[in-house]
């Protein structure tokens, strides 16, 4: 992807700062006529000091950053932004309207979150007579951010710069969330480069399926995830009828159903599907439960954003009683701990959902302590779980579960659906990038994947025809040449 003779310096360009061989962190800097566009700021995860000192220190000055371009509101890609403004940046973030909304709650979140953990380290420090940690960032950091947005809609062409300009296509991976195409101008001809951002699987509930990013001109280069380069999901249709087997099972002995699951996407997809099972007739109407304070912030948000919906969820709120795609008869938001704490005593059958999606953190491991060794109940889990989260452990049925530092036997039924992924699996990466023109395509770059995910993508592109395709390390930097 580099041209030779070139590097002075001067020549347009992107370095991989995150999310490069692996799928935290995204970050990536692009160079044109002495502007310096960074597209996401995202949180890198990982081991606690390493994670510490990758998110504290940016391997450039934010103050010399002009603008941040943002796909979407997933923490991994927006969430280090206050960190940028707490050290010196002073530009604008551009964003879709539904992802700055979502920033405002999320943010906000993680701030409380870096709060309380720098408290944490800091009482376990001054028993060992170590100095204090600050949180990596506060509120008045998240409230100096949230100024910053400028909010522009899908297909909007837009200036990010004086010689960039940039324009947000709907990815369908979660709400509001963006492929970005940036046409760097000012050389001989203008450069296109395209950023997929996380992209979404066609059919998903709630959201329009992902919108091809290329349409309007030949992309000359493409960022371009690979998260599940190398695997391939059920199908997106068989979302619901997953659910109905289990479901009738713990309804039938009067258990209760535990669902972990993130705040953001997930949670909303799963009320969204349970509605129109109700809807359908295809299952009996109990009490559901969603029980996170960030899970009913983030599920106002989507009310609010009604733009980013597709057809079915239109027809959902017509046919529905009071008009909303994510409330029901029987369905409760749960904001306070009293009432999360009387569901531990009640009886089933009933749904509860529940945050953190990998049950590390949240109200679920409470609700978890109290489920996993009743044979009545039932854990469903719908999204992936690292290795050595409860998340995990729950999934290979591990006998005896530690939770809040107390052995539990495991005997709920354990359930594991594989259906439910918001990223595109290896067929639907390939089909997107199909569409682009191998001819046209200078480079691309693969990045948002473990090496073995990446490789098998990067394989596959080959062999449709596209020359030049990589997996860039973190710092790496390719240059872009115009035609
Ligand atoms: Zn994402």
């Amino acid at each position: 992807m580099a041209g030779a003779g070139t590097r002075n310096g001067k020549q347009p360009s992107v370095t991989f700062h995150g999310a490069a061989q692996t799928v935290t962190g995204s970050m990536h800097i692009v160079m044109h006529r002495g502007e310096t566009i960074l597209l996401d700021c995202g949180i890198f995860h990982g081991r606690r000091d390493e994670a510490r000192k990758r998110n504290s220190t940016f391997p450039f000055d934010p103050s010399t950053i002009s603008a941040v371009v943002l796909s979407h509101a997933h923490i991994d890609h927006s969430g280090n932004l206050p960190t940028l403004v707490r050290q010196g940046f002073r530009g604008r973030v551009f964003s879709t309207p539904a992802t700055m909304s979502l920033c405002r709650v999320m943010l906000k979140d993680s701030a409380y979150i870096q709060e309380r953990d720098a408290e944490y380290v800091t009482k376990k420090h001054r028993k060992k007579g170590l100095p204090p940690v600050t949180p990596l960032y506060t509120q008045e950091d998240v409230e100096a951010t949230l100024p910053l947005f400028s909010a522009i809609p899908y297909s909007t062409p837009f200036d990010v710069t004086e010689h960039v300009r940039a324009r947000f296509e709907d990815a369908g991976h979660i709400l509001g969330s963006a492929s970005v195409s940036l046409t760097l101008q000012g050389s001989s001809a203008p450069i296109h480069l395209a950023f997929t951002g996380d992209l979404g699987r066609p059919g998903l509930p709630i959201l329009r399926d992902p919108v091809f990013i290329g349409d309007w001109d030949p992309i000359d280069y493409l960022i371009c995830e690979s998260t599940y380069g190398g695997r391939r999901h059920a199908p997106v249709a068989e979302m619901q009828d997953q659910l109905l087997d289990p479901f009738r099972r713990a309804c039938e002995r009067g258990g209760k159903i535990v669902i972990p699951a993130f705040s953001v996407g997930r949670t909303q997809e799963l009320v969204y599907c349970f509605h129109q099972l109700i809807q359908d007739g295809k299952i009996e109407e109990i009490p559901m439960f969603v029980d996170s304070p960030l899970s009913v912030n983030v599920t106002d948000v989507f009310r609010r954003h009604p733009e980013c919906f597709d057809r079915e969820t239109w027809e959902l709120i017509q046919a529905s009683e009071d008009g909303d795609a994510f409330g029901f008869k029987r369905l409760r938001y749960i904001r306070n701990v009293e009432e999360s704490k009387e569901l531990n005593e009640r009886k089933g059958p009933f749904v509860v959902i529940a945050a953190s999606g990998m049950c590390e953190a949240g109200r679920v491991v409470h609700h978890l302590a109290h489920a996993v060794s009743d044979p009545r109940a039932m854990v469903m889990i719908v999204g992936y779980q690292a290795d050595h989260t409860l998340g995990k452990k729950l999934v290979v049925k591990e006998p005896t579960l530690s939770i809040f530092g107390e052995p539990h036997d495991l005997r709920a039924e354990v359930v594991v659906l594989n259906s439910f992924s918001a990223h595109a699996d290896r067929t639907e990466l390939a089909e997107y990038v199909r569409k682009f023109s191998p001819a046209a395509m200078r480079g691309i770059s693969l990045v948002h994947g473990d090496p073995d995910q990446a490789r098998v993508l990067e394989t596959a592109l080959r062999s449709m025809g596209f020359r030049s395709v990589q997996i860039p390390a973190r710092g790496d930097r390719v240059e872009l040449n115009g035609r």
